[in-house]
């Protein structure tokens, strides 16, 4: 079995091989500086294999893309501070939004922790739903204070409604959607390297994953339509909607959840073809766009996909509309 050093020397010098193969070919320009480098995809800085070291500062480490709870593996690298501050930052609210989802469909054989709350009184309790999908709900009173129990029970009536609060955790649904666009540009560059991330369009995306404490980033990236078991990044053709669209699937239960993110293709503002998707979205819950599925060219090491890959993105970046 692959050792997690072999496996970050192996992804370093895949990244590494495919970088210099495109100053080679003139399709980037940039000067390295080292010969054998790596560029962190979130903050640009380029590191040598030196830096693949873990006791340094800041070395080079694993990146799960989604992360390893939702399903996802290590196919890439980033430096420890993207890692840490992007990483922490949105895991926790991508599993959490997941859970929220899950849970609003009372999926048969789960059970959690919720809030009863009846005019103002909260107690704890558990929900179990049955295999066969009965929700029987059970108030511990190790885990209540007695005399609230007590006042929260004298105020239910035979076929009162009482209201449930699902724990929270502190979940912020931006940051759930920014962890989506984490997940929708890291694909990019696991897929298609360095030939296209380098450009500045993807600048507004960077900033945002590092400074996620304030939106600055555009809205209406992410669609969920019912696209399942593939993950891959696709061109949309349809004209209005050039863009790259990543697809990918998370889950925390047995269940699949889809999403898909609108990228801005190099050199292709994306507001416009963004707010044309939602008003789409809103007439029609399952809109089609028409795509170009990239095929399963390597796109890190075969340098005539890599071309036919780039006329394509020029011609749709080149249409006016
Ligand atoms: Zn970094």
């Amino acid at each position: 079995m692959k050792t997690r050093v072999d496996k970050r020397l192996e992804i370093f010098n895949k990244y590494a091989d495919s970088l210099n193969l495109l100053i080679k070919n003139g399709i980037i320009n940039l000067k390295l500086e080292n010969t054998h480098t790596y560029i962190c995809p979130i903050c640009l800085t380029q590191f040598s294999e030196q830096a693949l070291i873990q006791s340094l500062e800041n070395p080079l480490t694993l990146e799960d893309v989604p992360p390893v709870s939702l399903g996802g593996k290590s196919e890439i690298l980033t430096c420890r501070k993207c890692n840490n501050s992007c990483g922490q930052k949105f895991d926790h609210h991508l599993t959490t939004g997941i859970r929220i989802v899950d849970d609003s469909e009372f999926i048969p054989g789960t059970e959690r922790n919720v809030i009863l709350t009846k005019e103002g009184v909260d107690v704890n309790a558990q929900i179990k739903v049955g295999k066969d999908g009965l929700i029987n709900v059970h108030i511990p009173t190790k885990k209540n204070n007695p005399e609230k129990l007590k006042r929260h029970i004298e105020k239910i009536k035979k076929d009162d409604e009482v209201q449930l609060i699902n724990y929270s955790n502190n979940f912020d649904n931006e940051k759930f959607r920014m962890g989506l666009l984490k997940i929708g540009y890291l694909m990019v560059f696991k897929k298609f390297g360095y030939s296209i991330i380098l450009d500045p369009i993807y600048d507004p995306i960077r900033e945002q994953l590092r400074n996620p404490e304030k939106i600055t980033y555009e809205q209406n990236y992410i669609s969920t339509l019912p696209i399942m078991g593939v993950e891959c990044v696709a061109l949309v053709i349809e004209t209005g909607f050039e863009s790259m669209f990543s697809v990918f699937s998370l889950k925390a239960s047995d269940i699949e959840r889809p999403y898909q993110v609108f990228i801005p293709l190099p050199g292709k503002p994306i507001s416009e073809a963004l707010n044309r998707f939602r008003e789409k979205y809103k007439s029609d819950k399952n809109p089609s766009l028409e795509m170009k599925a990239m095929n399963n060219s390597d796109y890190l090491t075969n340098i005539e996909a890599i071309k036919n890959m780039l006329n394509w993105i020029n011609y749709l970046a080149a249409n006016k509309n």
